[in-house]
């Protein structure tokens, strides 16, 4: 369904993309990536601004950043003070882009700048969020089935409607991008608080690349507390499962009173059954282990919510006023 462009003066050719890309020691990539982006936007008839924000890389990114900012005066530069994450360092960059529609990539390549006019397709015809939907994941089948297993998991068990299988890589309008940058959450899983300000959106089928390197710079660790971080900020049913473990104990408890009741009374061999007992404390005794654990997982994000310590600490700008 094509409709109208919008009328106002943010579709015409004066409008600005901003472009928001989190660098973790990636020096190798940044000149070819920087030119792919800018082509993918002028060939769109737009203006530009790419707003790299590196996140404490401890290889020759700052340099090269620096000197491709000198350069490009539309490509600016947030250095953070040290190494804050991947959803710090976007949220950094949503602060100081000023985009009429920002877009959302990683440096790696993975997401083709190529498919960036496929975005803004899209928000010409009058969407305020357009979102990649990853296919052919080029990924380890192990990854491949830990990730959409988690989607599917998270899709499922959320109180919001959060698209399978859209990560990071989108497109939102500025009106759209001022509201994510209010939502005050800790610890953040940007497709989910993306999903949460609603608004008109759609969904992309892209193929994500292969990265230029192979060498993931969010590690297995920060996707599972990634992973955690979206399970637990968009769904409460972990802690409501523990209801029906309540009334599943319950009824074992009340069959197990039934079963010794009926030895003591009736057939006299009260003492037999200490297997059974042994058995069925130990489960349960790893059922509340479980559960404190849960609600420990709520409580920790509780604590560092009200700490309220910034997401990042910015050490430098270049290009930026
Ligand atoms: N990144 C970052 N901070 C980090 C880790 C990664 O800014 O602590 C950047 C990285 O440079 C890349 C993007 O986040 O641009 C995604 O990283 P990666 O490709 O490792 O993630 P994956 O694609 O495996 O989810
Ligand atoms: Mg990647």
């Amino acid at each position: 369904m094509t409709e109208k462009p919008k009328a106002i003066g943010t579709l015409e050719a004066k409008a600005l993309i901003s472009v928001i890309i989190p660098v973790y020691n990636e020096a190798q990539i940044l000149r070819q990536l920087t030119q792919s982006v800018i082509q993918a936007i002028k060939a769109c008839g737009y203006q530009h601004e790419i707003v790299f924000v590196n996140d404490g890389s401890k290889d020759d990114s700052a340099e090269i950043l620096d000197n491709i900012a000198n350069t490009d005066p539309c490509v600016r530069v947030l250095h953070l003070s040290r190494n804050f994450g991947h959803q710090a360092a976007l949220q950094a960059g949503f602060t100081y882009a000023r985009g009429d529609a920002i877009i959302v990539m990683d440096a790696d390549l993975q997401d083709d700048p190529g498919q960036i006019p496929h975005f803004m397709e899209k928000w010409r015809e009058g969407y305020d969020v357009v979102f990649a939907i990853r296919v052919a994941r080029k990924e380890n089948l192990i990854k491949r089935f830990l990730f959409s297993a988690f989607y599917r998991i998270l899709n499922i068990i959320s109180h919001i409607s959060i698209p399978v299988d859209a990560g990071n890589f989108g497109l939102v309008t500025r009106q759209v991008a001022d509201e994510m940058i209010l939502l005050k959450d800790r610890d953040r899983y940007l497709p989910g608080l993306r999903s949460w300000v609603g608004f008109r959106q759609i969904g992309i089928k892209i193929e994500r690349g292969n990265r230029y390197d192979a060498r993931p710079r969010v590690s297995l660790n920060d996707l599972w507390r990634l992973s955690k971080n979206a399970i637990f900020s968009f769904s409460s049913i972990p802690l409501t499962i523990f209801y029906g473990i309540a009334l599943l104990s319950l009824f074992v408890f009340l069959c197990l009173i039934c079963f010794t009741l009926y030895h003591k009374f009736i057939t006299g061999l009260a003492i037999p059954g200490w297997t059974s007992f042994l058995m069925v404390t130990s489960f349960f005794g790893a059922i509340n282990a479980l559960g404190i654990g849960i609600l420990g997982e709520y409580v920790l994000r509780i604590y560092n919510q009200v700490r309220g310590r910034p997401l990042y600490i910015i050490k430098r700008k270049v290009n930026v006023h």
